[in-house]
C-alpha cells in the first residue's frame, strides 16, 4: 500500500510526514551525522536521481515527533528511512540493494515493472553457471539459456558450455592418455614386464570420454535444478534490453524479462576463408567426439589448442603434422614457446613452418578418408601434401554476431567483436553484463570466467564490492611437457621496462622420474624474472616440464603476494620433486654460466 494513501488512517501530527512522502518522488528522513544516511544520498547522486532529504537531528523536537512518526507507519526505527514514488524502501542496505542490482533509477522514476527474473544468464558455461548458481544462492530469481549450436561437421554436445564438453575436460582426458602411453614406454625401465606391446584405442578412449563428459551434463543440470535456477535449453536474442526471444530445438518461442542480463556466450572455432575448409575440415568442437581415430592429422594452427592436441595425437602414436603462419605461442614467452616446440618435434611430430593452407579437397571418402590439403610457405612456394584429418585450431570468435546486440545498442570491439565492459563487467547498456570468452580483453579461461561470473552476482546481490583481478592470471598449456606460466614474459618485461632493470635467474632440470628411462635430458626447463629496482621482486614464472600446472598453480599465489626472489631462496624445497628447483636457483641468465645437464 503507498504511504500516501493512509493519510487518512493516521493521526493529524503524521501530516507533515506524509506531505513530504507524497510530494518528493525520492524522500529520504536522514541525520546530519549518521554515516549511513550521507552513503544513501551519495547514491542518489551517483545515479543523478533527485531526491529531498531533512535532517531530523537539526529540527528540535519536531525531528523526534517525526521520527516516532515514521517509526509508526514504516515499523523502521533508524534513519535513513526511504521512500521512492511514495512507496516505503527501508534503510540504508535496502537502498543499496536497489542501486547493486540495478533497478534504483526506475524506482525513483517511477517507472519499474516487475519483471520476470532478476537476472538471466545467456550461456550455461564456466562464466554463466557460476554467476546463475552464485545469484540463487544470493535469493535471487534466476535463469540460464544455453543453446548449442552444432558445428558445421553436425557435432553437438550438451549444458557446461565449452570447458567441459570441446574443451579442458575432454583435452586434459585426452593429455592423460597420451602421458600413460609415454609411462607405460618407461615402466621397463623401472622393472615392469609388458606382457605384450600396448595399443591405443581411440574409439575407447572417446567413449569414455563421451560418458564422463554426459555425467558432467547431468549434474550441471541437477545443480541448477537444486538451486532452483530455471533452464531453458533454447537460443536467446534480445527483443529489447529487459526482453529475450528464447527458441528451443522444436522452434517453440518464449519470451522472457529480466532486470539484469548477463552475457556469457563464449566463442565458436575460426574457420579459414580457403576452400574446403568447412566441408573437408573439422575443429577441437569435433575432435574430442570423432567416432573413429583421426589417423595421419594436420593440425593447422600453432597457440593453445593447436598444440596441445597435435601433442596427444603424437602420443596416440599418430603422425601429425602442425603447420604454422608464423610463431608458436604467440603473446607468450618466446623461449619457452621454442623449447615446447623443440621437445614435440623430438617425440616426431612435424612442422610446416611459414606456411598457411590453401585449399582442402576430398581424395577418397571413409572414416577416416583421404583428404589434400594445398599450401603455400612465406617464400612462395606451394605444397602438397595427403591426410586423413585436417584440424583447424585457427583461433576462436565470440557469439555476439546473431543475438540482437545492435538493436539495444551494446558495444562491441570492432576489432575482435568481444563485448566492451567497465571493471565491473558492465557494459554501456546499465543493465547488461559480459564475462567469460565473450567479453574483451579478458584471458580466455575456465577459471577467469568462473571468478568473474560469482564476483558479478556477488556485486549486484550480495555485499561485494570487489571487482575481478585480470592480473597475474596462470595458466598452463598442456603439451606433452607441460608449460606453466604466470606473469610476465621475457618480451612483456623488454617492452614496458629498462632492460637493466630486469633479471632473469634460470635452470635446466632433469625429472627423477626421466632418469631411469633416460628420457628426455635437458628438456625440463625453469626460470624466475625479476625487477631489480623492486628488491627482485618476481613478476615471471615459467616452468616447461611435467605436472607443470600443479606448480605454476602454488607458485602463482607467491606472486600475486609479491614475493621476492630472496623469499624464493628462503623456501625450503620438497626433495625430490621439479618444483624444488626453484628454491636453489642461483644461475642469473646475464652471468652466460651454462645451465644445461643439472640434476637431481
Ligand atoms: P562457454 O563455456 O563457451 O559457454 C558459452 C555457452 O553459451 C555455450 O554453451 C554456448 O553454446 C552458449 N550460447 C552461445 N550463444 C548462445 C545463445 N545466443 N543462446 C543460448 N546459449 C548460447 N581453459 C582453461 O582454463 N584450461 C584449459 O585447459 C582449457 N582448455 C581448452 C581447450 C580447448 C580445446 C578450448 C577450445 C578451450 C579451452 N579452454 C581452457 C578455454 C575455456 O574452455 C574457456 O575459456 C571457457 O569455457 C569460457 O567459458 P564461457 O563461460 O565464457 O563460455
Ligand atoms: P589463438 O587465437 O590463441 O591462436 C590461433 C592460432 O591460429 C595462432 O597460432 C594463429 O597464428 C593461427 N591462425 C589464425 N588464423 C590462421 C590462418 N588463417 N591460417 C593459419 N593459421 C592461422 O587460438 P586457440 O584456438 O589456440 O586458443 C583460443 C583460446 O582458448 C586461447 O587464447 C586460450 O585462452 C584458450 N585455451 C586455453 C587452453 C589452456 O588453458 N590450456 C587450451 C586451449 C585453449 P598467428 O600467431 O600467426 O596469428
Amino acid at each position: 500500500m503507498r504511504m500516501c494513501d493512509l493519510k487518512n488512517k493516521i493521526g493529524n501530527e503524521m501530516e507533515q510526514v506524509q506531505t513530504l512522502i507524497c510530494n518528493n518522488a525520492v524522500m529520504v528522513f536522514s541525520k546530519s551525522y549518521c554515516k549511513f544516511c550521507n552513503k544513501v544520498k551519495e547514491i542518489f547522486r551517483t545515479e543523478n536521481i533527485d531526491f529531498h532529504s531533512i535532517e531530523l537531528d537539526l529540527m528540535d523536537t519536531e525531528g523526534k515527533i517525526i521520527q516516532d512518526a515514521l517509526a509508526e507507519l514504516t515499523k523502521q526505527t533508524t534513519v535513513p528511512n526511504v521512500f521512492l514514488n511514495g512507496k516505503h524502501i527501508g534503510g540504508c542496505d535496502a537502498t543499496e540493494k536497489l542501486f547493486r542490482d540495478g533497478t534504483l533509477v526506475e524506482r525513483a522514476l517511477g517507472t519499474y515493472q516487475k519483471r520476470d527474473f532478476d537476472l538471466v544468464v545467456i550461456g550455461g558455461g564456466s562464466g554463466g553457471l557460476a554467476a546463475a548458481k552464485e545469484a540463487a544462492s544470493l535469493g535471487r530469481k534466476v535463469a540460464v539459456c544455453d543453446f548449442v549450436t552444432p558445428s558445421p561437421r553436425g557435432t553437438k554436445w550438451g549444458l557446461g558450455g565449452t570447458c567441459v564438453n570441446v574443451g579442458c575436460i575432454p583435452k586434459k582426458l585426452m593429455h592423460k592418455s597420451a602421458l600413460l602411453g609415454c609411462d607405460m614406454k618407461d615402466a621397463t625401465h623401472f622393472g615392469w614386464e609388458m606382457a605384450e606391446q600396448a595399443k591405443h584405442n581411440w574409439e575407447k578412449m572417446a567413449q569414455e570420454v563421451k560418458m564422463h563428459i554426459m555425467s558432467l551434463n547431468f549434474g550441471y543440470r541437477s545443480e541448477l535444478m537444486l538451486k532452483k535456477v530455471q533452464y531453458y535449453n533454447a537460443y536467446a536474442t534480445f527483443l529489447d534490453k529487459h526482453k529475450l526471444k528464447l527458441v528451443d530445438r522444436n522452434q517453440k518461442v518464449t519470451e522472457i524479462t529480466a532486470d539484469n542480463i548477463l552475457i556469457a556466450v563464449g566463442g565458436r572455432p575460426n574457420y579459414p576463408d580457403i576452400p574446403g575448409a568447412r566441408e573437408y575440415g573439422i575443429t577441437s568442437d569435433d575432435l574430442f567426439y570423432l567416432p573413429h581415430c583421426p589417423g595421419k592429422t594436420l593440425v593447422v594452427g600453432a597457440s593453445y589448442v593447436a598444440l596441445e592436441c597435435a601433442g596427444f595425437l603424437a602420443g596416440f602414436g599418430l603422425d601429425v603434422t602442425v603447420m604454422v603462419r608464423s610463431i608458436l605461442l604467440r603473446g607468450f614467452d618466446q623461449q619457452m614457446a621454442n623449447m615446447i616446440g623443440a621437445h614435440m618435434e623430438s617425440h616426431g611430430v612435424k612442422f610446416l613452418k611459414n606456411t598457411v593452407p590453401v585449399s582442402v579437397t576430398e581424395k577418397s571418402a571413409g572414416s577416416p578418408g583421404e583428404l589434400t590439403v594445398t599450401y603455400r610457405m612465406s617464400d612462395g612456394e606451394v605444397g602438397e601434401q595427403t591426410f586423413n584429418t585436417v584440424m583447424f585450431a585457427t583461433g576462436r570468435s565470440p557469439c555476439t554476431a546473431n543475438i540482437g546486440l545492435d538493436e539495444i545498442g551494446v558495444e562491441l570491439n570492432a576489432r575482435n567483436g568481444k563485448i566492451v565492459v567497465d571493471k565491473y563487467e558492465r557494459s554501456n547498456v546499465k543493465n547488461i553484463f559480459a564475462i567469460g570468452d565473450v567479453r574483451d580483453s579478458t584471458p580466455e579461461l575456465t577459471p577467469v570466467a568462473i571468478q568473474a561470473g560469482r564476483l558479478l552476482a556477488k556485486r549486484l546481490y550480495g555485499k561485494c564490492d570487489e571487482p575481478m583481478d585480470y592480473k597475474m592470471v596462470p595458466t598452463t598449456v598442456f603439451t606433452p611437457l607441460e608449460y606453466g606460466c604466470v606473469g610476465y614474459s621475457e618480451e612483456d618485461l623488454t617492452e614496458s621496462f629498462d632492460a637493466g632493470d630486469v633479471e632473469v635467474y634460470h635452470t635446466h632440470f632433469q625429472p627423477l622420474e626421466y632418469t631411469l628411462p633416460k628420457r628426455d635430458q635437458d628438456k625440463s626447463y625453469g626460470k624466475l624474472i625479476c625487477l631489480k629496482s623492486a628488491g627482485e621482486k618476481v613478476v615471471g614464472f615459467h616452468v616447461l616440464g611435467p605436472n607443470a600446472g600443479e606448480i605454476t598453480q602454488g607458485f602463482a599465489l607467491a606472486l600475486k603476494l609479491g614475493a621476492k626472489k630472496s623469499d624464493f631462496d628462503d623456501l625450503v624445497g620438497i626433495h625430490p620433486t621439479c618444483a624444488e628447483v626453484f628454491s636453489t636457483m642461483f644461475i642469473t641468465k646475464a652471468s652466460g654460466i651454462s645451465v644445461e645437464k643439472s640434476s637431481c
